[in-house]
């Protein structure tokens, strides 16, 4: 088996740094390098204490570059990667139609998996939500909560949003015209069908997401709570050796874990 070789994308990130210190003892991988911005002061200093591998502006020819950046950052490193030939995984959230449009635009070119949550349990989990939410039926009432740490610049999450898609596929819903992404005023009672969100930023929490399905007289609460981001890194490092020589196309999580 080949080791593969990896490029992280804002590896001065909390989710880069993770990434870094993990593939630098994964003997799956060798790191290509750990990219950061270019006027990022750590440019020339080691990822970590006994590393032989220090923090680089340059993106260099590598088989799989690993994104955890701003949907900005990951749209201008795009066409570097796409000229490097090189595999995309990306955990990027908040990203608008437009740039998953770019995205997709260079899936024609290279192979591209991007998922807002690299979690097995949260795949596990938009399995148990498609399942309460084709039983209850579009009755229910259903609202998505999100919990980050205070620094978590998109709200709702990536994840909450993907989570509401997950209720309003499973009850036929057109995600767009009935998605409420924040609610306040007098005006605020729900709509029938409605799938409401709402976010709370606070101290170091890594990532809390429920579905709450709300009937007369009881509720049902599906809920995953990321204690640490191994949960991500894991996933993330699983896509990118499922990806590695793979033709360009754009690729899916569940096709990486499968529960
Ligand atoms: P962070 O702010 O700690 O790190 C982002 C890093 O990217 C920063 O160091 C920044 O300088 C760097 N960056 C920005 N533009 C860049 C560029 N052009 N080139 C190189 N580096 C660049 O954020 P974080 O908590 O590590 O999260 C990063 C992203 O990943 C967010 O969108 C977050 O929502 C998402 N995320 C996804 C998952 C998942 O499982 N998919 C899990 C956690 C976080």
């Amino acid at each position: 088996m080949s080791v593969i070789n990896v490029a992280v994308l804002g590896a001065a990130g909390r989710m880069g740094r993770a990434l870094s210190e993990t593939i630098v003892n994964d003997p799956r991988f060798s790191i290509a390098a750990a990219v950061v911005e270019a006027d990022d002061e750590q440019v020339g200093q080691v990822v970590a204490v006994g590393s032989s591998v220090s923090f680089t502006a340059e993106l260099p020819d590598c088989d799989v570059v690993v994104d955890f950046t701003t949907p900005d950052g990951l749209l201008q490193r795009l066409p570097e990667v796409v000229a490097r030939g090189a595999a995309l995984v990306t955990g990027t959230t908040g990203l608008t139609a437009v740039q998953s449009a770019q995205l997709d635009a260079a899936a024609a070119q290279i192979p591209v998996l991007a998922a807002a949550n690299m979690s097995l349990g949260v795949q596990l989990t938009h399995q148990l939500v498609a399942l309460a939410a084709s039983r209850l039926g579009v009755d229910v009432d259903v609202e998505v909560v999100d919990v980050h740490h205070r620094h978590k610049k998109d709200a709702p999450s990536g994840t909450a949003l993907a989570l509401g898609r997950t209720v309003a596929a499973a009850r036929e819903q057109r995600f767009d015209a009935i998605a409420q992404l924040s609610r306040q005023g007098t005006d605020s009672a729900r709509r029938e069908g409605e799938i409401g969100f709402s976010a709370a930023r606070l101290g170091d929490v890594v990532g809390d997401h429920t579905v709450i399905f709300g009937l007369d007289g009881e509720r049902v609460e599906v809920t995953h709570r990321a204690n640490s981001r191994q949960a991500f890194v894991r996933g993330a490092l699983a896509a990118a050796e499922f990806l590695h020589g793979k033709p360009a196309g754009r690729y899916r999580l569940d096709d990486v874990l499968k529960i």
